[in-house]
């Protein structure tokens, strides 16, 4: 049997208004494939990230996760999305509630998990991303990027499939991104699904197994990191890079 695709996206179209976003975008992510986006700021990366995670309406074109369409009328987002997790540029971690407890949060109150059970493998992922001994801290008292890490923590404990990154890293001071590019590499070794939008292309060259540049609301280039960024067929990634490496 075929593997089956944890992402297939076909001719997704999305408009805000009269301005369209997406323009037709075409993408399969397989089981344990990193996929990493990049692109000019403009380009619809982030819109598309909200699609495949159901938090934007579309015009056009089917969503599959896990063979789910997302984008048919009686499917369960809801469901859906708990097979997801989303990590953005800036961490919207609960300021009243403890590290530990951001985490526990959502297997506790969205599958019903109990608190003893939910702060146990909470206290593993912890350890995961290197902050167990900040478990019973609250957020204002941590770093930008340890802060980012318990985000990704929190993701990770309602055991998701698929994981996207947005941007993980942009809003962090210089010495704060290595130590969350090692969480997303470990994350990656240990055979995570990834689709990450990111500015990093050391991180992008080395944990990705496949590279997408986006310009205009289209997937321009798609291939492994060496095509991508040796030897780039599309004029457009080549203007992109020149720029930024
Ligand atoms: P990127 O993440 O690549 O920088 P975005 O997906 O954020 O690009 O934005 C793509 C385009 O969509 C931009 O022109 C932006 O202004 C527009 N856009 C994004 N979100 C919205 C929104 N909620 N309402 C209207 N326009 C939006
Ligand atoms: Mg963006």
């Amino acid at each position: 049997m075929k593997e089956q695709l944890k992402v297939s996206v076909k001719d997704l179209h999305k408009s805000y208004g009269a301005n369209e976003v997406l323009s037709g975008i075409d993408l399969e992510v397989f089981p344990k494939e990193v996929v990493c986006l990049i692109g000019p700021s403009g380009s619809g990366k982030s819109t598309f990230l909200r699609c495949l995670n159901g938090l934007e309406a579309v015009n056009s074109g089917v969503i599959e996760i896990n063979g789910v369409n997302l984008v048919a009328k009686h499917t369960d987002i809801n469901k859906v999305r708990q097979n997801i997790g989303m990590v953005f540029q800036h961490f919207n971690l609960f300021p009243h509630l403890t590290v530990i407890e951001n985490v526990m949060l959502a297997p506790v109150q969205l599958k019903k998990m109990d608190k003893q059970t939910a702060r146990e493998k909470g206290m593993k992922l912890l350890a995961q991303v290197g902050l167990a001994e900040k478990a019973d801290v609250k957020p204002a008292s941590l770093s930008g990027g340890q802060e980012q890490r318990v985000a990704i923590a929190r993701a990770l404990a309602m055991e998701p499939e698929i994981m996207l990154f947005d941007e993980p890293t942009s809003a962090l001071d210089p010495e704060m991104v290595g130590d969350v590019l090692a969480v997303m590499k470990d994350l990656a070794k240990a055979g995570m699904t990834m689709v990450v939008v990111t500015h990093e292309m050391g991180f992008a060259k080395e944990a990705a197994d496949r590279v997408a540049f986006m310009d205009s609301g289209k997937i321009q280039e798609i291939g492994t990191p060496e095509e991508v960024f040796d030897h780039p067929k599309n004029e457009r990634t080549r203007g992109f890079l020149s720029k930024i490496m």
